[in-house]
């Protein structure tokens, strides 16, 4: 996920007029499609189908190689891992396209902070891309944002506290059909009433402190579950312009307490290292009934081990490639490629690169899925965290052509996928926050699956988060999907998308930061 949600100002939606009959349309030519039928008559061959033991067994391998960060061994390994299966399932012209990116690593910190009667050492973790120093010692004050310019010159304290939103919202977000009927997937009704809490966001507590002048950033971790002092974002790759770290809530409030006695000043020293390196897009094709193709993605580094973020995403495409890999040619329905993005925390500049250097095939894209996040909803109850039971609410940003959008929701409900939301693609901040959102950028016909629990950016992103009970069927519905768009050629599916107007002012809420703002795309030179 490119970055959490700014939930403010949330718009009504505007009903489109057009698609209703769109929708009348879709129904009477649906009989007409062209659908290959695999042997057995069905739309997914079960045999065929990783079972949920196999998919989560890829996302174990990949989460015990430890922290995943574009450039650190556990990502190169990836990289290598996933070639090797992408070869072993029997795809086609497997490679690794190059990928220049800016490599962060967090060095030592040390925090201390000498309030009225006492001095702590305090845990702290680094902001990525800060700026190192050694030995800061500054006044520090809480940061009022209608009074921005009281921390200058001083270190700014802020909390960073998580969003709660109601889980339906995004039902009703960005443009969308006049009939609504068949936007959310929610049989047990386990959204309306329910609340989200999207992973927090930094860099909008983060810019203001130092526009204004603050010598250094504070960011208390305030009620994240858990009381940790570690968290990975933003990750846009650019340059934090002032030393900047974490600290547990805890101790945020005890500082908070300690102002309120008196002057209280910090010591910080701290140290990272940013690196210009070349990771790697990993590649694999198959084949299909005709040339235009499928693009089927998603990113293979990750913030920490991170289970869900995106070891999920990454055995989501694995289970893709070795379904459609066992089936025989005429039965995928176009040409399909594979590909697991570079560097999506460092700016994502994995899925810049792609889309950069495939201009070609992506006018003959049907359709770009991508898949992230299968995880649990788990929430901290007396302290402890606590599996509800449920999924994290899924959303599929699906492109506005009410024939597709019509195949997802028969999907959702063949494979009973509940919990599951259907979104306009502008839904949140006018353009999906997904790692596929440079394909949307460019015209390209999307389904981008992606969930967004509160813990993506944290080191609680483990095994026992991973929403392993749904793994097989998330794998089916995006195989009917797949299989849906037989017959359907990439200029069909746009003739039939209805525009989505990027400068709507009827879009959903902002996303912070705006999706596309992340690191630079460079040509690697061969
Ligand atoms: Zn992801």
């Amino acid at each position: 996920m490119a970055g959490a949600l700014t939930l403010v100002g949330l718009t009504a939606c505007s009903g489109d007029d057009s698609s209703a009959d769109d929708d009348a349309d879709d129904n009477d030519s649906s009989g007409d499609r062209d659908t290959p039928t695999p042997s057995n008559g069905e739309p997914v061959v079960d045999a065929d189908v990783p079972d949920e033991a196999l998919i989560f067994g890829w996302i174990s391998e990949v989460f015990d190689q430890g922290i995943r960060r574009p450039g650190y061994p556990a990502d190169e390994w990836t990289e290598t891992y996933t070639e090797d299966l992408f070869r072993e399932f029997g795809l086609e012209d497997v490679r690794l396209e190059p990928v220049n990116c800016l490599k962060w690593e967090p060095g030592d910190v040390t925090l201390e902070v000498v309030g009225a009667g006492e001095t702590r050492q305090l845990d702290a973790f680094p902001v990525p891309y800060s700026t190192p120093v050694d030995g800061l010692e500054v006044e520090i004050a809480k940061f009022d944002e209608n009074a921005p310019d009281a921390t200058r010159g001083k270190a700014a304290l802020t909390d960073v506290a998580f969003i709660g939103i109601p889980a339906d919202l995004m039902v009703g977000s960005g443009t969308l059909p006049e009939d609504r009927s068949r936007r959310a997937y929610d049989p047990d009704g386990t959204l309306v009433g329910h609340t989200h809490l999207t992973p927090s966001q930094t860099g909008m507590v983060l810019e203001p402190t130092a526009e204004h002048g603050a010598a250094a950033f504070i960011g208390s971790l305030k009620d994240h579950p858990g009381d940790p002092y570690t968290f990975y974002a933003p990750y846009d790759a650019h340059q934090v312009p002032i030393p900047a770290v974490f600290v547990r809530g805890s101790d945020g409030d005890w500082i908070h307490e300690q102002l309120a006695a008196g002057p209280v000043t910090i010591k910080l020293s701290v140290a990272g290292e940013q690196s210009e390196i070349v990771t790697n897009n990993v590649i694999g094709e198959l084949p299909g009934a005709d040339d235009d193709i499928v693009i089927v993605g998603s990113h293979h580094d990750g913030p920490w081990a991170s289970a869900v973020e995106d070891g999920s995403g990454i055995a989501m495409v694995l289970a893709q490639a070795k379904y459609w890999a066992a089936r025989p040619q005429e039965e995928r329905p176009h040409r399909m490629i594979f590909v697991l993005q570079a560097a999506h925390m460092a700016g994502w500049v994995g899925q810049k690169a792609f889309v950069a250097e495939h201009a070609d095939e992506l006018e003959r894209t049907v359709l770009q899925v991508h898949l992230e996040h299968a995880g649990k909803d788990v929430v901290e109850e007396n302290g402890e965290l606590v599996d509800t039971g449920l999924p994290v609410p899924r959303w599929f940003f699906t492109s506005r052509n009410p024939e597709l959008e019509e195949s997802v929701y028969t999907a959702l409900e063949a494979e009973d996928l509940k919990r599951t939301i259907i979104l306009s693609p502008d839904a949140i901040g006018g353009r999906p926050p997904t790692d596929g959102v440079a394909f949307y950028d460019a015209g390209v016909p999307i389904m981008n699956f992606l969930g967004a629990p509160w813990y993506l950016f944290h080191e609680a992103d483990t095994l026992d988060k991973v929403d392993k009970e749904n793994l097989v069927g998330i794998t089916r519905t995006v195989i009917r999907i797949i299989g849906d768009t037989a017959g359907t050629s990439a200029a069909d599916m746009r003739a039939g998308t209805v525009a989505v107007d990027p400068k709507n002012p009827e879009h959903g809420p902002p996303a912070t930061p705006p999706p596309g703002d992340g690191g630079v795309y460079e040509p690697v030179e061969s």
